[in-house]
Formats: structure tokens, C-alpha cells, sequence
């Protein structure tokens, strides 16, 4: 029988669409098949799908095997000509005389072809039997009627909150129920998520912006048609979100031979529509186990993957456990200090001393947050900070930081304790439009004075100049609140340029500070830090002072404060409210 190939191949594609080829036995259809044997009175009947080699059976009854060879099979006849076919007597008959039903015994042959809506032919709803045998109209109307019941529950089943209507594919509802069939026969087997990832955000975005919501249905039809000719056969390829594709590899697939297949066959595109495409999918894997984990979790794992290949330009790349705590912990972290932010008893100040080099006094201190966390215990800043200061909480945080400060700093100005405080802020706070008002009004509210607060931004902090944040900092200097550069030599920043900030204060970073005593180098490396910026009038703060050697070579370099650990470490504020008390009756003494 002669084929038309482009045909053939649009037959296929859509029998493959429907996700019905290799998937478990189901009653729906099983109801009917048993049906059409007994409109007959004969043993066999089935529902047969015409693959490219063989026809498959998704419904039967008195058959034991799943498929027989397509060649020969009058199936495949009815499925490509859409015509009921009878054979009384396939031994009769010159094309099927030698066929492999023929071969089995099969005498009698009856089909009604199972036609989608559309116009395909997918294959036959069958009868068999092992006699000749004619048929009357009524039983075929009863055949045909059956068969058309049958693409009602395919094409029901399909439709029915299962497939995504843009691309035709199953979802991750049937995902899912796909994952829990393969726990019930395949539990333990190692098996590989696959999830494509189509477009980076900002690329979405702007596509949606230039040609509007078709922008994203005509990408997500060139891919699903691109993912299906890219994937092995046997592999099942679900649509998991609006442009992102899942598939799940089969068992002992080697994550990176796998990932790399498939990504050269989606580079191999043959529009040049989809070769773009394929050149914006990122590709992520997951190996997991059946029946272990939610697939929620192992797509997210599998999306995290297509997200780290994306960031460091790569086309795939395969999930780490590693990776994603550290993914976890980050998302928990910031999560939970919402929660610190609004309850008592997390949060605290500790604050670190710092000494006038030359007296030796203490004449304030640092504000170093502190979160206890309620299950985690202590959270070092070093670890929260940096994941807040990139979030909407950084405005909170410093609100907390500044409030906070204040309340201290009033006790400290009633107990006459003449001590300054800084607090450490970052980049974006200078870009909130309210921020020297809140300071300000802070500070009124607790009738502190504007002189005994500091606020500590770190050298690229400063260089992320705006408009905004410039006059926000002319405001704050301008009333009186000291303005420090933090973490000093760190960032790219000139001198120059930074004595265009109202800044009066300069830290010197740690890293400088640390080991001044053994190395002569890096002393003179201080000792021009130093002079250069009080030259330009700045006071000099040193940090990480850790030995009296140190601390003697900076008084010899004339720098104005120290802080470190050598002086003290940072502590609670009754902790510190001792220490100076007990600094002062020392200084008292001497
Ligand atoms: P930073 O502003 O440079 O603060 C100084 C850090 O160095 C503190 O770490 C302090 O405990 C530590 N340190 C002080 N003296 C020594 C020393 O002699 N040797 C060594 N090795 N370290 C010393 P901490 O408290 O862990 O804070 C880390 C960073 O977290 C701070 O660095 C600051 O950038 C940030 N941070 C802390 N609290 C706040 C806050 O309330 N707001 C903001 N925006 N950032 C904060
Ligand atoms: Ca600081
Ligand atoms: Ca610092």
C-alpha cells in the first residue's frame, strides 16, 4: 500500500499528542472492547493504535501480548485508509493470507478505523475470530458506533484537565499521576527529570511587551514540536508550566549523555525560528528515584539545574543536593527574617567598642545586628545580610537597626554617658525617598541628638550614586549625623571621588589592619591610607586591630580610632553599658 510520508508523519505526530501509546490498561476503554466481542459473540477484540512499527494495543480482551508487527496488520490498513475493513477470511484474502494474525490462527477480521476530529486515522477498533465468518450492517453500525466512543474517551481524556491547551502536551497534573503509576510498578528505579527551561524572565518579558501575548503561544508551539522530535522514543514530554517543558528520561540514562543528546538535536532545528529558540533553552536535570519525593520537588530540582546552567552559560546542567540546601537555606533565611523583623526576642544589637587611639577612651561603639533564630539558633550576619540587602527587607532591616539605635542611644544620653553609635546601612536605604526623614524623625522621637549617631556605608555603597541617595546624604550630614566609609580600600573608589560625599569618617578595612605588625609593607600601606585621608580631613578609623603590636603601630601612625578584637569584641548592650563603666573608673585610676 502506497504511503504519503508528509501525512504519515502528521498521523504520527498527533497519535503521539495524545499520549495514549505504551500507558496503562484503563476500564473506559476496556468497557467498550468487551463490548464490541459481544456484539459479535467472538473472544477478541481490541483497541489498536497504529504506531510507526507496530500496533499497539491500548484495550483487550482474549489477547495476551501488547503489539504486533505493523506490516501486515489489516489494523494498519483501516487506520491509514479510515474505511471499516472485513476480511471474512484472512486465508482467502491475498494480502493477508500470510500475515502474522493469519500466522496465529486468525480466521475472521472486522475494524472500524478510529478517526480524531480533526481527520486522523490513529487505528482500529478490532474483532477477531478463529472461523470465517460474515458480518451483517447492524453489527458493523454497532462497530463503527463503538469506535467512535472510543475517540470520545481518547479525545475526552486528553482534553480533561490533563493537557495543556497551548501545546498539546500533558501537564503536571498527569505528570504526577504518571509518576505515581510508575511508583505502583517500578518503585526504587533510578529515572532522570528533565525540565527545558525555554526563555530567561527579562527575555519573556520583553517579548511580551514588543509582540504581545502571541509572542508566547507561538514560541511554546515551535518548542513543543522541537522537544518531540528531540526526545527518544519512549520518553513522554510534559508542558509543566507556560514555558517550561518536562520529560522523564528512561531508566540508566546517563544525565550528561542524555542532556547532551538532547541538546544537539534541539540545536539541530531546522527552521531558523527554532534554531533561535533552541539557542535561548537552558536544559536542568534531576536523578531521582521512583517513588521517592514529590515530583513538585523533582521538577524544582530539575528547574534549579536549568537555572544554574543558565548563570553560568551553559547549555545543561544536573542538580546538586549541595547546591540546592544552600538554595533552601538562603530562601528559609530570608523567609524567617520576615518573621524576626515583626517579633520581639529574635533580633538584638550587639555593639563593638570603639577607642580614641590616642587616650585610649572608649568613645563609642558599632552596631553589629544580631538574630537568634528560634530553631537554628545563631545566624551569623555575614551569612543573612548579604541575603537581605538584595530583598525588600533591606528598608526593614535598617528601619529595626536605626529605631533600635536610637532607643539605646536615649538611655545612654540620660545616664550622661557622652558615647556615639554607628549603624551600618546599605546602598539601596539612601535610594528609599523617606530615608533622612525616618532617621531624622527617629532620632526627635527619642530626643537624641543627631551628633551621637553615625551611619556606616561601605565604599561601594557610596559609589552607587543616584541623584536620590546624594541629596538624601547632603540632608543627613547637613543635620548634624555622621557619615562614615566603610570598609575603606575595598572598592574601586578614588579619594578624590569620595571627597565629594559629605562623608566625615573613614574605616579601614579589616584586611589592611590584619598583620600590619609583621609585614612592613603592608604598615606603610596603612601609614599612606592614614595620613592621605586625614590630610583630606577625614578621622581614621582602623578595624580588625587584633595585637598590642598593632594597636602600637597605629598610634605611631597617628590614626584616630581603633576597634578590633583586641579592644574588645562585640557584645550585648548591658555587656557594653559594663565595659564602659569599668573603662572609665580604669581611665580614672590611671
Ligand atoms: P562590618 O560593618 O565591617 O563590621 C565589622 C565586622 O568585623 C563585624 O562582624 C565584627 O564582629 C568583626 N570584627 C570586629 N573586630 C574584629 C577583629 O578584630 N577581627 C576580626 N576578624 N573581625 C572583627 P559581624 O558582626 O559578623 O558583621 C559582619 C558584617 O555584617 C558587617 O561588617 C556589616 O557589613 C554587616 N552587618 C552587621 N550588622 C549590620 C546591620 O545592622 N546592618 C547592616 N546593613 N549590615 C550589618
Ligand atoms: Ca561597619
Ligand atoms: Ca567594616
Amino acid at each position: 500500500m502506497q504511503i504519503d510520508m508528509a501525512a504519515e508523519a502528521a498521523r504520527l505526530d498527533v497519535l503521539r499528542q495524545l499520549n495514549l501509546l505504551d500507558t496503562p490498561p484503563s476500564e473506559s476503554f476496556d468497557r467498550i472492547t468487551r463490548m464490541a466481542a459481544q456484539v459479535f459473540g467472538l473472544p477478541v477484540a481490541a483497541v489498536s493504535l497504529t504506531d510507526h512499527d507496530r500496533q499497539w494495543f491500548k484495550s483487550r480482551v482474549g489477547i495476551d501480548h501488547w503489539s504486533i508487527p505493523r506490516e501486515t496488520a489489516p489494523c494498519a490498513e483501516v487506520a491509514l485508509t479510515r474505511q471499516t475493513l472485513v476480511l471474512p477470511d484472512l486465508l482467502e484474502d491475498e494480502c493477508y493470507a500470510t500475515s502474522v494474525l493469519a500466522g496465529q490462527g486468525v480466521r475472521f477480521y472486522a475494524g472500524a478505523p478510529l478517526i480524531t476530529s480533526d481527520g486522523h486515522g490513529l487505528g482500529a477498533l478490532c474483532v477477531l475470530g478463529t472461523e470465517p465468518r460474515e458480518v451483517t450492517e447492524a453489527e458493523m453500525a454497532a462497530l463503527s458506533d463503538l469506535a467512535a466512543m472510543v475517540m470520545s474517551q481518547i479525545e475526552l481524556q486528553h482534553a480533561f484537565g490533563r493537557i495543556d491547551a497551548a501545546s498539546g502536551l500533558p501537564n503536571r497534573v498527569q505528570l504526577r499521576e504518571d509518576l505515581d503509576d510508575l511508583a505502583r510498578d517500578d518503585a526504587g528505579a533510578e529515572r532522570l527529570m528533565v525540565l527545558i527551561d525555554l526563555a530567561r524572565a527579562e527575555q519573556l518579558n520583553s517579548g511580551l511587551r514588543v509582540l504581545g501575548p502571541s509572542y508566547v503561544d507561538t514560541m511554546v508551539e515551535h518548542a513543543a514540536r522541537l522537544i518531540r522530535g528531540a526526545v527518544p522514543a519512549g520518553t513522554r514530554v510534559y508542558h509543566v508550566s507556560a514555558t517550561q517543558f518536562a520529560l522523564l528520561a528512561p531508566a540508566g540514562a546517563d544525565p550528561h549523555a542524555c542532556l547532551a543528546a538532547i541538546h544537539r538535536h534541539l540545536a539541530a532545528g531546522n527552521s531558523r525560528h527554532e534554531r533561535h529558540l533552541a539557542a535561548s533553552i537552558s536544559i536542568g536535570a534531576a536523578p531521582f528515584a521512583i517513588g521517592e519525593g514529590a515530583a513538585a520537588d523533582i521538577l524544582r530540582g530539575a528547574y534549579g539545574a536549568a537555572l544554574d546552567a543558565r548563570a553560568r552559560k551553559l547549555p545543561f546542567a544536573v542538580y546538586s543536593a549541595a547546591e540546592d540546601d544552600a538554595h533552601q537555606r538562603r530562601y528559609r533565611l530570608l523567609h524567617d527574617f520576615e518573621t524576626a523583623l515583626t517579633r520581639p526576642g529574635q533580633l538584638r544589637l550587639a555593639v563593638q567598642p570603639r577607642i580614641d587611639v590616642a587616650s585610649g577612651r572608649c568613645v563609642g561603639g558599632e552596631a553589629l545586628l544580631r538574630w537568634r533564630h528560634p530553631t537554628l539558633g545563631d545566624v551569623s550576619p555575614a551569612e543573612f545580610i548579604p541575603i537581605v540587602e538584595h530583598s525588600a527587607l533591606a528598608a526593614t532591616l535598617t528601619r529595626w537597626v536605626i529605631e533600635t539605635a536610637a532607643t539605646h542611644l536615649a538611655t545612654w544620653q540620660r545616664a550622661g554617658l557622652a558615647l556615639k553609635l554607628s549603624v551600618n546601612i546599605f546602598a539601596a536605604n539612601l535610594d528609599e525617598p523617606d530615608f533622612a526623614d525616618l532617621v531624622q524623625s527617629s532620632l526627635k522621637r527619642h530626643h537624641v541628638a543627631a551628633g551621637s549617631l553615625e551611619l556606616e556605608l561601605t565604599e561601594s555603597a557610596a559609589i552607587a550614586d543616584t541623584d536620590r541617595s546624594m541629596a538624601q546624604l547632603a540632608i543627613l550630614a547637613e543635620a548634624g549625623i555622621g557619615i562614615a566609609i566603610d570598609d575603606f580600600g575595598t572598592g574601586y573608589s578614588s579619594l578624590a571621588y569620595l571627597q565629594s560625599l559629605p562623608a566625615d569618617t573613614v574605616k579601614i578595612d579589616q584586611s589592611f589592619v590584619r598583620g600590619i605588625e609583621d609585614n612592613q609593607r603592608a604598615a606603610a600601606l596603612v601609614a599612606s591610607m592614614v595620613a592621605l585621608s586625614r590630610g583630606l580631613g577625614y578621622r581614621v578609623v582602623a578595624e580588625g586591630v587584633e595585637t598590642a603590636q598593632a594597636m602600637t603601630l597605629l598610634k605611631a601612625i597617628g590614626c584616630d580610632e581603633a576597634q578590633g578584637y583586641l579592644l574588645a569584641r562585640p557584645m550585648d548592650v548591658d555587656a557594653f553599658e559594663a565595659w564602659v563603666a569599668a573603662d572609665d573608673q580604669e581611665s580614672v585610676a590611671a
